[in-house]
């Protein structure tokens, strides 16, 4: 008997780095569930890459829903059995677009709902399918998680602006530190990754990364072997600074 086909989760995966993400992982052989918070849009996506040939399933979340998150590892649950690499993808920005116009984007006149806003799309969505999902991962004795940060969380070149994105990022890789920290050397290997500036809706036409160049480092990260890095803050495959 061969060896069970990977089961791989993205969320946000309808659309910009989620869906190459999800497409890159397919192409590895997984079985993968692209989670999208818009049903339509979600199934559009997996109908598009499963045309590819590859094995996609969509599923329809919002990830800061903590009951959509229990419901997601309840389906993976029934219908797989189990789930191995966790793409904690999904995220937004909520900051008001010009960081140059100082009473918008200062973190001194940034509005609390922005902050909250970003907090729950950008951390809470990342812990709450973690929370859901990495006993699944206990449970097959694997799981590979990659929490897709930004250099704009990096404490190490905290600059201002942003402050919704920049905070919500540095709390999402403090998550990573915790899980990884408590899943120690086990089979569950947890880091963030800064995809760099990407040519997405989010980065924009300006940016210097490809899609495909921006999600190298996931798909990498999302392969660990066994003796792989874990609990580390990752750009272009190397370790950075948090
Ligand atoms: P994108 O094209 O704007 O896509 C963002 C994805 O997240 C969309 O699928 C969006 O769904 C989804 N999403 C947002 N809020 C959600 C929620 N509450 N529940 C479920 N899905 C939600 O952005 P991207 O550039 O591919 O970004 C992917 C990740 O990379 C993000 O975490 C981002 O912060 C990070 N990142 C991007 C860059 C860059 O330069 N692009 C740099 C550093 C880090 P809808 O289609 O429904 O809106």
């Amino acid at each position: 008997m061969g060896e069970a086909v990977r089961v791989a989760v993205v969320t946000g995966g309808n659309r910009g780095m989620g869906l190459a993400t999800a497409r890159a992982l397919g192409r590895l052989g997984m079985k993968v569930v692209l989670t999208a918070r818009d049903g339509v849009k979600g199934e559009s996506a997996a109908l598009r890459l499963r045309a590819e040939g590859l094995d996609v399933q969509s599923f329809t979340l919002d990830v800061t829903s903590a009951a959509g998150c229990v419901g997601l590892a309840r389906w993976l649950a029934d219908g797989h059995g189990r789930v191995d690499v966790l793409v904690n993808n999904a995220g937004a920005i909520f900051d008001p677009p010009d960081p140059s116009k100082p009473d918008d984007a200062s973190v001194l006149k940034a509005k609390p709902e922005t902050l909250m806003r970003s907090f729950e799309t950008n951390t809470l969505g990342a812990f709450l399918v973690s929370k859901a999902l990495v006993p699944l991962m206990q449970k097959g004795g694997y799981g590979r998680v990659v929490n897709v940060s930004s250099g704009m969380g990096q404490l190490a070149e905290m600059n201002g602006g942003w402050p919704g994105y920049r905070i919500s990022k540095t709390a999402l890789n403090a998550l990573t530190k915790l899980m990884a920290d408590e899943l120690g050397d086990g089979p569950i290997k947890v880091n963030s990754i800064c995809p760099g500036w990407v040519r997405t809706d989010m980065g924009g036409p300006g940016a210097n990364r490809s899609v495909e160049e921006g999600i190298d480092t996931t798909v990498w990260a999302a392969t660990l072997p066994d003796d792989g890095p874990t609990g580390t803050f990752l750009r272009d495959r190397e370790p950075i600074a948090w």
